[in-house]
């Protein structure tokens, strides 16, 4: 892969968290960075993949699924927790809260903190130091709760 050039594809902020994660800059790795830090509605790697592959001819979907997991180890996004079958990414680390449709699968932000309440912080120091809460609401959506409705599922 040729080096990338910061200036044609997707910003410094996407090259440096590239770097900071230990990972060679790669015009695919910046370009993908990229795509993940604008993504508001929590992608996860296939749909992230199918938004940059025709920039990106040549990349595969384990490329994605790797950087996306370097990123999230080294705690540039998130890896949200959620029931859904796949790993759905956050690149807002600001405590907030989620809502989780089960029916259609997407993800809402809720402008609710998530700090640890002070029960929580002293059943956790039992077992170690917590270094973030996250706070799923799962359920469904109003538009899936209505189609329900009409036609359950079954
Ligand atoms: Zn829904
Ligand atoms: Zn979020």
């Amino acid at each position: 892969m040729k080096p990338a050039n910061p200036k044609s594809c997707g910003g410094s902020n996407a090259v440096a968290i590239c770097r900071k994660s230990g990972l060679k800059v790669t015009r695919q790795r910046v370009v993908i960075i990229g795509e993940i830090l604008k993504s508001r509605n929590h992608p996860d790697a296939e749909t992230l993949y199918r938004r940059v592959k025709p920039r990106l001819p040549d990349l595969s979907l384990d490329t994605v699924y790797r950087t996306l997991r370097t990123l999230s180890q080294k705690g540039h996004i998130m890896r949200l927790s959620t029931p859904l079958d796949r790993g759905h990414f956050d690149p807002d680390l600001r405590p907030h809260t989620h809502f989780v449709c089960r029916r259609c699968s997407r993800i809402w932000d809720l402008p609710v903190e998530t700090a640890p309440s002070r029960d929580l912080m002293e059943a956790a120091a039992l077992v170690g130091q917590i270094e973030r809460v996250q706070i799923t609401g799962v359920g469904y959506c109003r538009d899936c709760a209505h189609d329900s409705e009409r036609k359950p599922t079954p």
